[in-house]
C-alpha cells in the first residue's frame, strides 16, 4: 500500500538530511554560530530508513542538510541510493540541494554514483551582495563554479534557488533573468519563509511572487509555462523562449494541497510539513530494535498525521520547532 496522507495527497518524495552543519551562514537561514544541533547518523541508518520509505511508495530522494557537500562518504551514500528500485522496479529519482561551494570536485563522482539532478543555491549574482547573504566572503566564484561544472556534467536542469530579501537582493530579479538566459540555467525565485534562526522574518521583507513577476516584465514579457501538480514552482519563461524562471510562492500562494513531501531530519526524525511542531522519531524506534515491518507501520501512521496547510502570516501562527538548517531545505 502506497504512502498517502489523511487529506487523499500521495507521498512520493522524500528530502533527506545528512547534516545539520553549514559552511555559509545566510541571513535567512542559520546564525553565525558554528557546528552541528542535533547530531549526524552513520549514512547505514539513512540507507535503511530511505529504503523503508521506498518499499512504500517514495520515487525521489533529494539529499540537503545543513550543506550535504560536508559530509565524507557521500558519493558511496549516493552509489548505495541508487541500487534502490521503486515500487515499479524503476531506479530512484537521487537529487541533491547544496550551496555549491564544494561542487566543482565533487560532481564528477556524484553523477557517476547516480546523482540525477543537482540544485544549487545562490542569491546574488554580484560578489559582494552574495557575501552580504551568506556572511562568507569569497563564496561567489566557488558557487559559479559548482553551477557551471554540474552543467557540464549532465546534471540537467541545473536548477539555482534564489531566496529573495528585500534589502538584501530585490534588485537581483533581472540580473538572475540574465543569468538564466545565458548559463543555460532555470533560476528559482524563492519567497521568504519564517523559518531562520535570526528572526529576520516580518511580511514585509518577502518579495512576493505578484512582484517578481512585476519586474521580470519589466526585463522582457513573461509566458508561464505548463507545471506538473506536485510541482513547488511555477515556471515562466519569456517572449523568445529563452530562460527559465521558477517562481516557489508558499507566503503568497501556497502549495500545500498538492504537497508530496515528507522530511527526514539529520538526526532521523520524520516531519511531515517544514512547518511542524512535532517531531517524529525514526531513528529511535529503528535503534530500539523496530524491524522493516515496523518502521514501515510507523511511516504509514505518521504521514497519516501530515498538516493540512501551513499557517504563516496568520494570527496565531506558530513558529515551527525547528529551523531550515535543522529540518532540511
Ligand atoms: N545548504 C544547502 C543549500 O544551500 O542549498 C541545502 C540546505 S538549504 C536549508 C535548502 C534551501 O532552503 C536553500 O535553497 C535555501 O536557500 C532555502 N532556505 C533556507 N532558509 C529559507 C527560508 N527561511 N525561506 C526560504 N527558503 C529558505
Amino acid at each position: 500500500m502506497r504512502l498517502h496522507d489523511k487529506h487523499g495527497r500521495n507521498i512520493t518524495d522524500l528530502r533527506v538530511s545528512i547534516t545539520d552543519r553549514c559552511n555559509y551562514k545566510c541571513v535567512y537561514c542559520r546564525t553565525g554560530n558554528e557546528g552541528a544541533l542535533y547530531s549526524e547518523l552513520p549514512f547505514a541508518d539513512y540507507l535503511r530508513m530511505v529504503r523503508v520509505f521506498v518499499d512504500l511508495g517514495i520515487e525521489k530522494v533529494r539529499l540537503t542538510g545543513g550543506e550535504p557537500l560536508l559530509r565524507n562518504g557521500l558519493v558511496d551514500f549516493v552509489r548505495q541510493l541508487s541500487g534502490l528500485r521503486t515500487l515499479d522496479g524503476q531506479e530512484l529519482d537521487i537529487a541533491i540541494t547544496t550551496n555549491g561551494h564544494l561542487l566543482t570536485e565533487l560532481v564528477q563522482p556524484l553523477k557517476a554514483a547516480g546523482l540525477r539532478r543537482a540544485t544549487i543555491s545562490m542569491d546574488a549574482v554580484d560578489a559582494e551582495k552574495f557575501a552580504r547573504i551568506t556572511r562568507v566572503p569569497n563564496g561567489y566564484e566557488s558557487v559559479l563554479a559548482g553551477i557551471r561544472a554540474a552543467k557540464r556534467a549532465g546534471l540537467e536542469p541545473v536548477k539555482v534557488n534564489c531566496v529573495l530579501l528585500r534589502g538584501f537582493n530585490e534588485d537581483q530579479i533581472v540580473e538572475f533573468a540574465r543569468f538564466s538566459r545565458e548559463e543555460g540555467v532555470v533560476v528559482r525565485f524563492i519567497e521568504f519563509m519564517p523559518l531562520e534562526e535570526d528572526r529576520v522574518w516580518s511580511p514585509n521583507v518577502v518579495v512576493a511572487m505578484d512582484e517578481i513577476l512585476e519586474q521580470l516584465n519589466t526585463f522582457r514579457p513573461v509566458r508561464q509555462l505548463p507545471n506538473a501538480p506536485s510541482e513547488t514552482a511555477r515556471r515562466y519563461t519569456f517572449d523568445d523562449g529563452k530562460g527559465e524562471i521558477g517562481i516557489i510562492a508558499p507566503v503568497s500562494h501556497p502549495f500545500c494541497g498538492h504537497c508530496s513531501r515528507v522530511r527526514l531530519t539529520s538526526d532521523g526524525k520524520i516531519r511531515t510539513c517544514l512547518f511542524s511542531l512535532l517531531d517524529h522519531d525514526m531513528a529511535g524506534k529503528m535503534h530500539g530494535g523496530a524491524t522493516d515491518s515496523e518502521l514501515a507501520d510507523y511511516v504509514r501512521s505518521v504521514v497519516q498525521q501530515k498538516e493540512a496547510r501551513h499557517h504563516i502570516g496568520e494570527a496565531g501562527f506558530i513558529k515551527p520547532s525547528r529551523s531550515m538548517v535543522h529540518i532540511g531545505g
